[in-house]
């Protein structure tokens, strides 16, 4: 998912409305924005994407004030159901309180069980509920006393905004797993998952939300609160591989320099005698331009994508994921014909995308097909919101890599190794006693505790 905030600003669900485009690549399945205008809160929340529901004068000026948070989903947690569509907004005894999530809440369900059988009514099947019923029901005054004591009774991964009638809040988890960045335009704050959304308002960054930090904007200015007892910080690797737009600056490093530099490193480790680095579109691109310049093969579009359909994974359900599949990428026979391609996406999940894509450049007269991912074979489930399948759909979990070159059908299938990611990322390899980053998805090392799935696991 992806949000945002603005304080202070005249066109505060106009620049939301921006903010939460740049930022669509985190969630299509709906978007909603909230905006206080001194009086009110007003809400407009719409399954489908940001241009289909804020297009018009006439939606942005239903949402009137200088305040406002803003959301793009997509679901890791709780269905496609318009009552999940954040933000959540909800009246407590302090007023308004609007909040926006990205992340996923690894004892959302032990939490929840907890306060309704306190009597709290919950209105979606949404994590983020938690925190709302966290919030209204705690014995602090304050508001931001309910707060730290709500997040000192959840965990997981949250990057949150949430809006008061006199503050926007910003927090990331302890471990800063999600991103969060703090924006200046004029004299107005904000705070998004992304750099990326600064840019497109004009603003300045100012800085990351640090982890574990609650950064509050108010009349006062800005105030920082540190919670939590300090803790190294492990950010999603992920991030870096795929989620992230590549003109974003994340954790202080360009996120397409630091997929260039991954392809050089697969390009050291992995090097084949090949006519061409063929990426698979737009997610390979970065990569295979830092291969194609590291092994000096000529780097060559020899798949082409339609962009008009939106991204595979992120459409629910495995039918429309496979047409999804064909609709979105095409061989460029003419270039592919006879050669030897090295092909480089960033993962490989299910499974389902290589298969196509090799079918379709075999169909294609490609003459050897060797597989380069910028990624570690996936091999566990994100629990800390990015959206995987489960562990048995999960191609890296099933087979060997030999396996999955004959499965897939290329001639040769290699992944980036642990430490030559972490290399990538300037760090010399991976510290296995206390990596730099979040990288269970690739080695089952889960840093925050999977207290819902431990319980439903465990025999009754
Ligand atoms: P597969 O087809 O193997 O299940 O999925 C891999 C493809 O999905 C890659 O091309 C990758 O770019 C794309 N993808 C889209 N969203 C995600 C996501 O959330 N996680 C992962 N690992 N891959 C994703
Ligand atoms: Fe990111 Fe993977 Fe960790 Fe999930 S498990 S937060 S995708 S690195
Ligand atoms: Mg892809």
């Amino acid at each position: 998912c992806g949000v945002f905030g603005v304080y202070n600003h005249p066109n505060a669900a106009a620049l939301t409305a921006l903010g939460l485009h740049a930022l669509q690549h985190r969630g299509q399945e709906a978007a909603g924005i909230v905006s206080y205008d001194e009086t009110h809160f007003h809400s407009h929340r719409a399954l489908g994407v940001v241009g289909d529901n804020f297009n018009s004068e006439d939606v942005i000026n239903q949402l009137p004030g200088t305040l406002a948070v803003g959301h793009v989903r997509y679901s890791t947690s709780g269905g496609t159901l318009l009552r999940n569509v954040q933000p959540l907004f909800a009246d407590l005894v302090f007023g308004g309180f609007a909040i926006a999530h990205n992340g996923n809440l690894t004892n959302a369900h032990t939490c929840r069980h907890e306060l309704v059988e306190n009597g709290c009514i919950f209105q979606s099947t949404s994590d983020t509920e938690t925190f709302l019923h966290l919030i209204a029901t705690s014995h602090y005054r304050k508001v931001l006393d309910r707060l730290t004591d709500a997040l000192n009774r959840v965990q997981g991964a949250y990057s949150l905004v949430a809006l008061t009638r006199r503050k926007l809040i910003g927090v990331r988890d302890p471990l800063g797993v999600r991103p969060l960045v703090l924006g200046r335009v004029g004299d107005a704050w904000v705070m998004a998952s992304e750099t990326c959304a600064l840019d497109i308002i004009g603003a300045d960054y100012v800085r990351d939300v640090e982890p574990g930090e609650i950064v509050v904007i108010s009349e006062d200015g800005l105030k920082s609160i540190k919670p939590f007892p300090p803790q190294k910080s492990r950010f999603c690797i992920f991030e870096h591989i795929y989620f992230a737009r590549p003109d974003s600056v994340m954790d202080g490093r360009s996120v397409y320099g630091v997929r260039k530099e991954i392809g050089a490193e697969l390009a050291r480790e992995s090097h084949v005698e090949a006519d061409m680095v063929v990426p698979v579109p737009d997610s390979g691109v970065p990569a295979a331009i830092g291969y194609a310049r590291q092994s000096g093969i000529p780097f060559e579009l020899g798949i082409i994508r339609n962009h008009y359909v939106g991204r595979t994974f992120i459409q629910p359900g495995d039918h429309i994921r496979h047409l999804g599949v064909k609709l979105k990428h095409n061989a460029n026979t003419a270039h592919v014909k006879g050669k030897r391609v090295v092909l480089v996406d960033d993962s490989i999940v299910r499974g389902t995308t290589s298969v196509k894509i090799v079918e379709m450049m075999r169909a294609a007269g490609a003459k050897e097909i060797h597989m380069r991912i910028s990624s570690p074979p996936t091999t566990h489930p994100c629990y800390y919101g990015i959206d995987t399948p489960d562990q048995d759909q999960l191609m890296a979990h099933k087979y060997s890599i030999a396996q999955m070159a004959a499965h897939i059908g290329v001639d040769t299938l290699a992944f980036i190794s642990h430490d030559g990611l972490y290399r990538a990322l300037g760090e010399e390899k991976r510290d296995a006693d206390c990596p730099q980053y979040c990288d269970a998805c690739f080695t089952g090392d889960y840093a925050i505790p999977l207290v819902d799935h431990n319980n439903l696991t465990e025999p009754q």
